[in-house]
Order: structure tokens, then C-alpha cells, then sequence
């Protein structure tokens, strides 16, 4: 279509709770890499999750976006909305053959998984696809399972905006994976692919913690049919103890934020740490539109400090 932006990217928030600053930090560089182009953002709210994820969260989610001026496009989109969607693609992966029941408890899946080259997870050596007919009824009588794909015997390889090459063999460092979770749920991954697809979007700038979930997309878009966007991973805000920022720091969330700083507060402390000012100060997300350029975004993972007294070292 000639008035589709040629950029598209999103936010795809998951609102199990208040964001906190690393979220913040991948919201503004993903908005500053899609706005900066010209193109259109669109955001998509991953509430896959009952159990994690509340309507008020996703409220908030969308004020605290307002608050620090990161603006979307049309309408946003509810994964708990779309489960006739992800049923369809698991549906179309079903009728290729790639798809199988995984019998295994979680101290079963332990035992018999390898260590996960780089994010701590397992590589499931495929155990219940070779099960029997026979084997499959009998334990269908005692256990609800979950779904996997199939992986090939392949090298993934893609370019990453900031990252550079990263390349991953499928079979052998990720395994075939869970497509629907025994209690129904769609997975992560099927989720964020059929979406991304349907959104239209061309550029996921997101944290370099999903790195690794890259190549298991790229394979399931190929399968689905599905164009490939392009992607940047950012690097991670680090608490001062070296530990990833989670929900649980609540002095870097934005509830405890909003009341020490103001928006061009934070977002001028943020744009610093990305290279983008020379020098700290107050500025908004559309003031950053000239200045956004890839090459100055630092590569490696950065410790915070951002005490919420206001005061004290900055990122
Ligand atoms: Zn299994």
C-alpha cells in the first residue's frame, strides 16, 4: 500500500505491573527509532498472562506512555483478545506436521533438558515427539500436555540494528519449544509472531534479554508465512548490584518516579545514557527526533543509578 509508513514499530508492554525505567528506556528508543523515520508506532498490550496481568495495568501502561509524550497510532491491541488468531496459526503449524503433545512434568523436562546456551533456560531433547500412539493415550488419561513445535536442523542468522550478526542453530541451542502451555494459554512466542504480523509491523526494537527469542520468531514467521520485520536490541538497564531491573525495584518504577521527576526529566536522564545528548537535560521524546541515530546508542548492558530522591549520579 503506497500510504503504508515504511517503518512501523511498537510497544508491547507486558502489564503484569507499573512499568519501570528499563521499560521506559526500550518504549523511548523504539518510538525515537520508528518516529524518527517517519513512520507509524502501534502498541499491543501482552496480557497473555491471567494470572500476572490486570485491566488496570493496562490503563496505566497507556497514561504512563502519555505522561513521558510517547504517542501511537489507532487502536491498541489485547493479547487476551486474539486467542481465535494464535489458534489459527498453531492450526496451520498443526496441519505441517510440527506440532505434538509434551507429556512431561516440569521435573521431568529438568532432567532430561541441557543448559540453554546463554539465557539459563534448557534445550528439551525432544522426548514426546518420539513417543507412540499407545504411549500418547496412556498418558492422555492422566495428564493434560502442552504443545510444541518441531524445530528443523537449521542456522538461523539475521542482522540486528545494534547488535550486529547473531546467529542461533535451532535444534541444537533452543529445542523445540512450547507452543500452548497444558493449561491452554498461547505461548510468548506464537503470540508475538502472529501479532507482529498482524500489526503490520517492520522494526521490533526491544531488549537485548529477548535476543535469543529472535531466531525462534524469524523460523515461525518463515513457517506462518509471515514477512520478517527488522530488530534492534537495547541494552539493559542493570540495578546497581548488577541484577537485571524487575518489577519488584519499586524505587525505579514510574509510580514512585512520577513523583520526583518530570517527564523531560526522566526521558533527558534516559536520552543521555543513549548518546543522544552531550549532556544531561530536561527535553521531550519529540525534541530527541533529530537528534536519534542508531550509531550513538551504547551496545553493552548499563548499571543505573537513579536515586528517587531526585538527587545524586545519574545512569
Ligand atoms: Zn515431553
Amino acid at each position: 500500500m503506497a500510504d503504508r509508513p515504511m517503518v512501523r514499530g511498537r510497544f508491547a508492554p507486558s502489564p503484569s505491573g507499573r512499568m519501570h525505567l528499563g521499560n521506559v528506556w526500550s518504549c523511548l528508543l523504539a518510538w525515537l527509532s520508528a518516529r524518527s523515520a517517519g513512520g507509524g508506532m502501534v502498541l499491543r498490550l501482552e496480557d497473555l498472562d491471567p494470572d500476572r496481568c490486570k485491566m488496570e495495568y493496562c490503563d496505566q501502561v497507556m497514561r504512563d506512555l502519555e505522561w513521558l509524550g510517547l504517542d501511537w497510532d489507532g487502536q491498541p491491541m489485547y493479547q487476551s483478545r486474539r486467542t481465535e488468531a494464535y489458534a489459527e496459526a498453531f492450526r496451520s503449524l498443526e496441519r505441517q506436521g510440527l506440532v505434538y503433545p509434551c507429556y512431561c512434568t516440569r521435573a521431568e523436562r529438568l532432567a532430561v533438558s541441557a543448559p540453554h546456551r546463554s539465557d539459563g533456560g534448557t534445550v528439551y531433547d525432544g522426548r514426546c515427539r518420539r513417543l507412540s500412539p499407545g504411549e500418547r493415550e496412556a498418558l492422555a488419561r492422566t495428564r493434560r500436555p502442552a504443545w510444541r513445535v518441531q524445530v528443523p536442523e537449521k542456522t538461523i542468522t539475521f542482522r540486528d540494528l545494534l547488535q550486529g550478526e547473531y546467529k542461533e542453530e535451532l535444534h541444537r541451542d533452543c529445542g523445540d519449544f512450547i507452543l500452548r502451555r497444558s493449561d491452554g494459554v498461547y505461548a510468548y512466542q506464537l503470540a508475538v509472531v502472529v501479532d507482529d504480523g498482524a500489526m503490520g509491523v517492520t522494526q521490533v526494537v526491544r531488549g537485548s534479554d529477548l535476543l535469543d527469542s529472535t531466531p525462534r520468531q524469524l523460523w515461525l514467521q518463515e513457517v506462518l508465512g509471515l514477512p520478517h520485520p527488522a530488530y534492534g536490541h537495547v541494552p539493559l538497564l542493570l540495578a546497581p548490584d548488577g541484577r537485571r531491573l524487575a518489577k519488584r525495584d519499586r524505587d525505579l518504577e514510574l509510580g514512585q518516579l512520577r513523583e520526583t521527576y518530570t517527564a523531560p526529566e526522566l526521558v533527558g536522564r534516559l536520552a543521555f545514557a543513549a548518546g543522544l545528548l552531550p549532556e544531561y537535560a530536561p527535553v521531550t521524546p519529540r525534541e530527541l527526533l533529530p537528534l536519534f541515530n542508531w550509531d550513538r546508542v551504547p551496545r553493552g548492558d548499563m548499571v543505573c543509578f537513579l536515586p528517587a530522591d531526585g538527587n545524586g549520579p545519574e545512569i
